[in-house]
């Protein structure tokens, strides 16, 4: 059926049930009460012939406790006195069924205003309804059986008289037949109602009540918890009366639309909203992060864990829920982890709707690991990953457990926006990290760099202004020295330009196939007087030849750069430079015995005006090693070091011999 078809089907159910007829019954009394007249209807409503109460008094109609509280006397005895009245009685039918019926009664007076009789309207607001509704109520049924919605029909005593599939559904019936034999209480007591913002729902305000009580309610929204099994629905509810003659509701119509879908995206985009505004409060990476985790412990799960691998690096284990002190020692033991046992490439979104044991197993880290992982009691589980493709990977695990919540389908895709969300913001605020610590780093950088001109400067300014005054047989002595300063002065410069150009992408090479040999001599050779000055013996071990197709200058600056390094840092100790061929590849080793580099330092030290050495006195820009990797990369190779603090380094280049494939171009970082 299409939704209109549906809708029309349903319009038309609704119709054939609001067409019911009203059902009443009128008996004839005299002034004391006793019955003149029984109709048809009487009889099918109290099961009793005319024979067995024509004559007999009214009172035989309704039940034990109306007879003993004298209600039917009184009754008459106020039309009497008023001419009519009204009340709600309680009558039995013959075989013993109850039912409540409005009751009317108008006294019959002669012109002397001598009371002859009464006139009795009993309109039937039970059981014996759902007899003569029965027909309609078949009628209304195959259209209403299968309609999307559920239905229900309860009587003035609230009882229910029809429910179709959909109803008995909702409700975790097997049939509409099951929820229509469930007494009332019953049904009501399985499920907890709530109201929109999560307050107790009172069952009294339930639409079908309120139409019985003669109000006009507008549709309500409700959440249902079925107690035993946690299962929640959302419905709007909406109810409809059937008026008996006297215009009194004698019938409730419920229509429940499960709006569950509805209201979980409606809560979804909600949460969202929410979750980003939490996270833009802060520009800063971890905060972010915890207050990410911090959010998704307050609605989404019992337990969440945060394990982001950030450019290579394993960044400590997020984690929020649970109990404290079983987290802390996770956390030491994840960050212990090196294996991959949550291999944080190429993470799956994955849902485990009931974490067993092996599931546990699987993620490894040992007994302890596992003993704490059980003890956490783990119910169901998400793994999402959260990542940006180009900086960091890593996964995003939510569990629950004191909740008993079972994740299913949506929630996993929920995770995935609430992770992909999160990855940008993530993402911002590295970007953010990142360009603060550029801005502190270039801060670093210009003075670093106006110090290192400025000492050259200051000692050529005091050369200049004593060479005025200096005897002749010094001059040529302290103008030497003055050369000197002025070369240092240029290859400074020079390093700041090479800096310039090899940021804004501008390295072009030009490629010849050379002796490298003879270029290493002849760099190393010119640098013989600073080696003296520096105390280190120089030692060259050249193979020959060693053909590579290199760009002669750019190479020449590599060992240059490594050179002066290996006589700054080498502690007045031989320096060794060796090239070769190994495995088709040109090797050009520098290696010192001076004060080495510790191997945390190995990879940074390779970055833009990152320096190890700072605080031991050694000037520099922190630009040569980045200089070197960038013109080692643009040929097509490599650099490896091996050194130890104390130990001595030593920088091994590694060049491609050829370069049919190759770049000639340096990629700027
Ligand atoms: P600079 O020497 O100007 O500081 P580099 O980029 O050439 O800049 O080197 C970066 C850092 O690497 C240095 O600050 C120093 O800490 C370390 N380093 C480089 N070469 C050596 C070496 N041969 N021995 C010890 N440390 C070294």
């Amino acid at each position: 059926m299409h939704a209109s078809e549906e809708r029309v089907a349903l319009a038309e159910g609704l119709r054939v049930l609001g067409e019911l007829p009203p059902d009443h019954v009128v008996l004839m009394l005299d002034a004391h009460g006793d019955i003149l007249s029984w109709s048809v209807e009487a009889e099918e409503l109290f099961e009793h012939n005319a024979a067995d109460v024509l004559g007999r008094h009214v009172e035989l109609l309704v039940t034990e406790h109306e007879r003993a509280a004298g209600a039917v006397q009184r009754e008459l005895d106020e039309a009497a006195a008023k001419g009519s009245v009204e009340r709600t009685a309680e009558y039995r039918t013959r075989s013993g069924k109850v039912f409540h019926g409005i009751t009317t009664v108008t006294s019959l007076k002669d012109v002397h205003e001598v009371l002859r009789g009464h006139v009795m309207l009993i309109e039937s607001m039970s059981r014996q309804i759902e007899d003569r509704y029965a027909f309609k109520l078949e009628q209304a049924d195959r259209v209403l059986r299968t309609a999307p919605v559920g239905v229900t029909v309860q009587d003035a005593d609230g009882r229910m008289l029809y429910a179709n599939e959909t109803a008995a559904r909702l409700c975790g019936y097997p049939s509409p037949s099951a929820l229509i034999a469930s007494p009332r209480g019953a049904i009501l007591s399985r499920f907890a109602l709530l109201d929109e913002s999560g307050a107790a729902f009172p069952p009294d305000l339930l639409p079908g009540h309120r139409v019985l009580a003669g109000e006009e309610p507008d549709p309500v929204l409700l959440q249902v918890r079925e107690r035993t099994s946690g299962r929640r629905w959302w419905s709007r509810i909406f109810a409809k009366a059937v008026r008996g003659a006297s215009g009194r509701p004698e019938l409730a119509i419920n229509v429940w639309h499960d709006v569950t879908e509805e209201q979980r995206r409606k809560e979804q985009v909600q949460h969202l909203l929410e979750l980003t505004a939490e996270l833009v409060k802060t520009l800063d990476f971890e905060e972010r992060l915890e207050r990410l985790a911090e959010d998704l412990v307050s609605r989404f799960a019992d337990w969440c864990a945060i394990d982001l691998v950030e450019s290579g690096v394993r960044q400590p284990l997020v984690v929020r829920g649970a109990k404290p002190e079983l987290l802390d020692e996770l956390r030491s033991l994840a960050s212990r982890r090196t294996d991959g046992s949550l291999a944080m490439t190429n993470i799956q979104p994955t849902l485990i709707r009931e974490v067993r044991r092996e599931h546990l197993q699987k993620l490894g880290g040992g007994t302890r690991c596992l003993e704490l992982l059980e003890s956490l009691r783990i119910c169901s589980a998400i793994v999402v990953p959260i990542a940006n493709e180009r900086r960091s990977a890593g996964a995003l695990v939510l569990a629950t457990s004191q909740s008993g919540r079972v994740y299913d389908q949506r929630d996993l895709e929920m995770a995935r926006e609430i992770s992909e969300r999160a990855s940008g913001l993530l993402d911002n605020a590295r970007s953010y990290r990142a360009a603060l610590e550029a801005v502190r780093m270039r801060d670093d950088f210009l003075s670093v760099a106006a110090h290192e001109l400025r000492t050259p400067l200051a000692s050529l300014s005091l050369l200049l202004e004593t060479l005025r005054e200096s005897p002749a047989a010094q001059v040529p002595q302290r103008v030497e020295l003055g050369v000197r300063l002025v070369r240092r002065l240029a290859k400074l410069v020079e390093v700041l330009l090479d800096a310039g150009r090899l940021t804004s992408g501008h390295l072009e090479l030009e490629l010849v196939e050379t002796d490298v040999g003879p270029i290493v001599k002849e760099a190393v050779m010119r640098f013989a007087p600073e080696a003296e000055l520096a105390g280190c013996e120089l030692c060259v071990d050249c193979d020959e030849p060693c053909r590579a197709e290199i760009d002669r200058l750019r190479v020449d600056q590599v060992v240059s750069n490594l050179v002066t390094n290996a006589l700054k840092y080498g502690a007045k100790k031989p320096v060794r430079i060796a090239c070769g061929i190994r495995n088709d590849d040109l090797h050009i080793e520098v290696s010192d015995q001076g004060i080495g580099i510790a191997p945390r330092d190995h990879e940074r030290i390779f970055r833009r005006f990152e320096r190890a050495a700072t605080e031991r006195g050694f000037p520099g820009l922190g630009l040569g090693l980045w200089i070197v990797r960038e013109i080692v990369a643009a040929h097509g190779g490599r650099i490896d070091i091996r050194s130890e603090e104390g130990h001595g380094a030593t920088f091994d280049v590694v060049l491609p011999r050829s370069h049919e494939r190759d770049v000639t171009s340096s990629p700027a970082s």
